[in-house]
């Protein structure tokens, strides 16, 4: 099937947004365009900084699509001739619903740190001002989400959507219009980051010798171990989706004096998996030595939101059932295991 030319240019500013960790992490994040009856939105688990160099585009039956999803149905129908084997994203009913060329969802963290807070709503009125704009509550992504954006848009002109407990997404006619409203946003949502401590290395390499957990790559991981009121808001519970998919529920915290080999025996005589990361108060993050680049990524993401959180926010966590939800949701199974083998 012959794409069209605006996807080099979809192509291009996918790759320049999913490089910027301020606005999308690992498999987070999707575009796409339309053209004619088709959808070209990026196929799930690809990596958006991977659009110049792989094909992670693919096309939808637009129409089809929208059908489908009128009659609650989350498989989306791919074009005829499509020829591929890759799945379109997980959020491809957003991108079905929203009537504009152009549309760009991303996991900005400025919006996500305004968006997990109950006490933002004056806030958003203000920074947003003269922006065709709407916020939704929290909803499982997929076509819950999808229907809330669907009475969202039926009700008015909206161009820019803020997702609480999960992102932002913006409509444009073209790609570079796109790309500036997020930016737009992302300035006026701007927030002052709180510096954390140091790690402490020595201390973090002495407690994960000789277990299977490392150091991330990332060193900006351990300032949610280290700053003790990131710490506090990222072992109260889970503030998006991905993190949940990526890194499980909140964050698991090793207790002065215990011992890591305790807690790996432990929690595997339990019949759990030890916990992909988790926080030593004070002294750093560690990760588990075969986490994929996308529990990395969540690792420094909510490095990002929480030291953007002000210590007087009121935090609107997940709730046990949205978790469930996430954890047992064939679709993000799949994304995941693509993930895992980027
Ligand atoms: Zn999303």
């Amino acid at each position: 099937m012959r794409p069209p030319q605006t996807l080099n240019e979809l192509r291009r500013m996918s790759a320049r947004v999913g490089s910027n960790i301020l606005l999308v992490q690992g498999a987070g994040g999707n575009s796409s365009v339309k053209d004619g009856d088709v959808l070209w939105v990026k196929a799930s688990g690809t990596w958006l900084a991977d659009a110049e160099d792989k094909d992670i585009f693919v096309p939808v039956a637009l129409s089809a699509a929208r059908a489908a999803l009128m009659q609650g149905d989350e498989r989306v129908p791919l074009a005829p001739n499509a020829g591929t084997s890759l799945r379109a994203s997980i959020e491809t009913s957003l991108h079905a619903l929203m009537p504009h060329r152009i549309v760009l969802h991303v996991h900005s963290v400025n919006t996500i740190a305004w968006a997990v807070r109950t006490d933002a709503r004056t806030e958003f009125a203000r920074r947003m001002d003269g922006l065709a704009w709407r916020y939704l509550n929290y909803h499982h992504p997929g076509l819950p989400l999808a229907r809330a954006v669907g009475e969202a848009i039926a009700q008015d002109a909206v161009d820019v959507l803020i997702l609480g407990n999960h992102g932002l997404v913006v409509g444009a006619d073209t790609c570079d219009a796109a790309e500036a409203l997020v930016a737009d946003v992302e300035q006026r949502l701007a927030l002052e980051q709180r510096h954390a401590p140091a790690a402490d290395y020595d201390a973090l390499r002495k407690i994960h010798t000789g277990t299977n957990y490392r150091l991330p790559r990332d060193p900006r991981g351990h300032g949610i171990a280290t700053d003790r009121y990131s710490r506090a808001i990222a072992t109260s519970g889970s503030l998006y989706p991905d993190h949940v998919v990526f890194l499980g529920p909140g964050l698991p915290v090793l207790e002065h004096r215990e011992s890591l080999g305790d807690v790996i025996a432990q929690t595997t005589a339990d019949g759990l998996s030890p916990p992909v990361a988790l926080l030593v108060p004070g002294v750093g993050s560690l990760i588990r030595e075969d986490a994929s680049d996308g529990a990395e990524a969540m690792l420094s993401c909510l490095a990002l939101v929480t030291c953007r959180l002000p210590l007087i926010a009121r935090v609107n966590y997940l709730t046990a059932e949205n978790e469930h939800a996430l954890l047992n949701w064939d679709a993000e199974r799949y994304r995941q295991q693509l993930t895992a083998d980027r």
